[in-house]
């Protein structure tokens, strides 16, 4: 490849995607996702709610309602801030935390950001007004944000707080669904919406051993700092004098390594797959170029970001970040679509400029080396960073490289990694968390629909949908997930489209006194089938990754056609979902 005229000097394209396979088949596993354990049985301390009201108690409840919505973060919120833009009050949310926000909620680890840009990210800021205070927020903010929406718009009444949704039973005699919890509630609804994440089920690393370990060790979705001390920004006073031990080199692990390496007398970081790990180019928020935005700024904002990052150039790069400059040396015009060779170019000088970025901070030659990630830019979910590969110049930070192996062996006292044994007072998890291999199994919601036909049965194979939210025999029933919906990289511009579309399909059954909605059986085969045939391009991708949650691990299960996002895209998805209310859903549903 020639020189592209950023400084990148020829590439050997050919021999960099052979150390790109290689470096696959260094970490293919035949026990693929079933590596994992969820927080459950004998690992359910793991999962207890550091941040939750201790003994809370509260009378069960027994009601009537338009909609429960399962989950209070971005989902849940956005569509019940729909619903209640339309008139819908009627609304009764359930959630497993003991306020909203959900991800934010959960992840409170040191150094926690969002990769996406705030003005982007944050939801609803033209409603609230509020005005972000950095380019790229810290998880605290965007809690904050979360909790002032809830109140805006009057949700905290009639919300559930530390209550577990436990079944979901459509009762077709009276057209409700009878919703259960583990406080003993019942509600009787006539829609429910499943908001429950795409990443609230953390996972822990089958790593022989693992429950002998000692020492205080914890997830970093639920971080521990009555051990640590310290909050978010650091102080983490409790790692004085300590050696801590962090496995995960993911979106999380980048940010919570450089706080505890500061805080620590030795950091031992157990790498399995380098990240790539970009330039972040944080900087506070200019107010008098906020508050100048003209109305209708934040949608107009995102869509861009999300032409950008599918490869649609645009006249102007509002966001003009690492993400968005991917495409930026376009040689096609505004609006017209990369061209699959030049985004394939595009990646690889991306990723030869993260590797060169890493020799460029990293002193030591062979941790260096070491961190340097060979697979394609787009295998694994990118990362930035303008702290973290600074920390391997520390003399208390040691990178343990497993050469795609992963750790060992979890000993009482520690880690084994190629026979030695690292000795540790703590032990970190940022293992991520369990990602679209079954919902019954991340959602913990047994779901039954007409017949009694359970969701678990229905989708045995995989899901089966239109636009990835309704089933046929579930009526009245929504799901938010990116299962066969189109995501942008920017998951609050899928949530507020989606959650768009649900609530004007619901009022829309609410003003007409209709029973019932659910997908005909020939739109839901007709999505399916469009989903199956836009996937083979995205599974000759996946096939040639370095494993991960994206592809399963390596493994192609025989579901992996139908529990993948939607191949066409964001763009093109939005577009569907527009295009139904705009028609006033007159086709591909039937009512009751
Ligand atoms: P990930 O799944 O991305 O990372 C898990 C890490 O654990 C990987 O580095 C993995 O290695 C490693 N690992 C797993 N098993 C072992 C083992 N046996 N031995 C050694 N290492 C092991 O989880 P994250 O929590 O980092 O991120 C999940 C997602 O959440 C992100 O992809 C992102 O979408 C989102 N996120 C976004 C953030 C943001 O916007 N700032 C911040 C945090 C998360 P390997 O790669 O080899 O599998």
């Amino acid at each position: 490849m020639s020189n592209n005229g950023g400084g990148e000097a020829d590439l050997d394209v050919e021999a960099l995607a052979r150390r790109y396979a290689e470096e696959r088949e260094k970490r293919l596993r035949a026990d693929a996702v079933t590596q994992y354990q969820s927080l459950k049985g004998r690992f359910a301390a793991f999962d207890v709610d550091p941040n939750s009201v201790p003994d809370f108690q509260r009378e069960r409840v027994e009601r009537e309602a338009d909609v429960v919505i399962i989950g209070g973060g971005f989902g849940g919120l956005l569509t019940a801030v729909q619903l209640r833009k339309r008139g819908v009050e009627n609304i009764v949310i359930i959630e497993k935390g003991a306020d909203f926000g959900g991800t934010w909620y959960w992840n409170r680890y040191p150094g926690i950001r969002c990769d996406v840009e705030s003005y982007i990210y944050l939801p609803l800021l033209e409603e609230t007004g509020y005005v972000p205070s950095e380019k790229y927020a810290k998880g605290a903010e965007i809690y904050e944000q979360c909790r002032l929406i809830a109140e805006k718009f009057g949700l905290y009444a009639d919300a559930l707080f530390q209550t577990l949704a436990e079944t979901l039973t459509w009762d077709n005699d009276v057209q409700r669904w009878i919703v259960t919890t583990n406080r003993g509630d019942r509600i009787s609804a006539r829609f429910t919406v499943a908001a429950t994440g795409l990443y609230s089920s953390p996972k822990l690393p089958g790593i022989p051993g693992i429950e002998t370990f000692e020492g205080p060790s914890f997830h970093t979705s639920r971080w521990d700092y009555a051990f640590t001390g310290g909050d978010a920004d650091g102080n983490l006073t409790g790692l004085q004098g300590k050696t801590v031990g962090i496995i995960g080199t993911g979106s999380t692990g980048i940010q919570c390594v450089p706080p505890v390496a500061q805080w620590a007398q030795q950091l031992y970081l157990f790498q399995r797959t380098p990240a790539s790990v970009d330039v972040r180019g944080n900087g506070p928020t200019d107010v008098e170029w906020f508050r100048s935005l003209e109305p209708g700024w934040q949608r107009e904002r995102m869509l861009n970001f999300t032409q950008w990052t599918s490869g649609l150039p645009q006249a102007i790069d509002m966001v003009g970040d690492s993400m968005t400059d991917l495409f930026r040396e376009k040689t096609t015009s505004a609006g017209v679509e990369m061209s699959p060779e030049e985004r394939e170019k595009a990646e690889i000088l991306k990723m030869e400029r993260v590797r060169r970025r890493i020799d460029e901070i990293v002193e030591d030659k062979a941790t260096a080396e070491a961190l340097k990630p060979y697979f394609h830019y787009f295998c694994k979910r990118p990362g930035f960073s303008d702290h973290y590969l600074q920390v391997f110049n520390r003399p208390n930070v040691t990178l343990v490289d497993t050469a795609g192996k992963g750790v060992e062996r979890v000993t009482p006292q520690g880690l084994v990694v190629d026979g030695r044994e690292y000795e540790l007072d703590c032990l970190i998890y940022a293992t991520g968390f369990d990602f679209m291999t079954s919902y019954t199994r991340e959602s913990g919601l047994s779901i039954t629909g007409r017949d009694g036909v359970s969701l678990e049965e229905h989708w045995k194979n995989g899901a089966h949908t239109l636009f990835g939210m309704q089933t046929r025999g579930f009526p009245n029933f929504f799901v938010l997930t990116i299962v066969q919906a189109g995501t942008s990289i920017n998951y609050l511009h899928t949530a507020d489209v989606q959650s768009i579309y649900m609530a004007d399909l619901i009022a829309h059954c609410l003003d007409n006194r209709l029973g019932t909605v659910e997908p005909t059986q020939e739109a839901e085969d007709e999505w399916v089938d469009l989903c199956i045939q836009l996937s083979a391009e995205r599974h000759a991708f996946f096939e040639k990754c370095t494993p991960s949650y994206f592809n399963f691990e390596g493994a192609r299960p025989r579901e992996f056609e139908l529990n993948s996002p939607f191949g066409g895209g964001p763009l093109a998805y939005f577009e569907y979902l527009a295009k139904m209310s705009e028609e006033k859903f007159a086709h591909r549903l039937e009512f009751g």
